[in-house]
């Protein structure tokens, strides 16, 4: 994965892309920050956070990495 694709999130169940904008549009279930990810995966790209959310089309969860909001915003 590169960071083009980054903001950007596949339904693995029903294929459905989500852009940032509609991504965060949907509920939040659940988020983990950067350094609780980097605690358990060396290597892992700053500010990148790991959210759950379910699928605008089917429902179901997916879990994608995320760009963290910048919290000076
Ligand atoms: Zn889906």
């Amino acid at each position: 994965m590169t960071g083009r694709d980054l903001g950007r999130v596949k339904c693995s169940a029903c294929g459905a892309i989500f852009e940032p904008l509609a991504w965060s549009a949907l509920v939040m279930l659940e988020r983990i920050e950067p350094s609780e990810v980097e605690r358990i995966i060396s290597g892992w790209p700053e500010g990148t956070c790991v959210e759950a959310r379910p699928c605008g089309c089917c429902g179901r969860r997916i879990v994608a990495r995320c760009a963290r909001p910048d919290p000076s915003r």
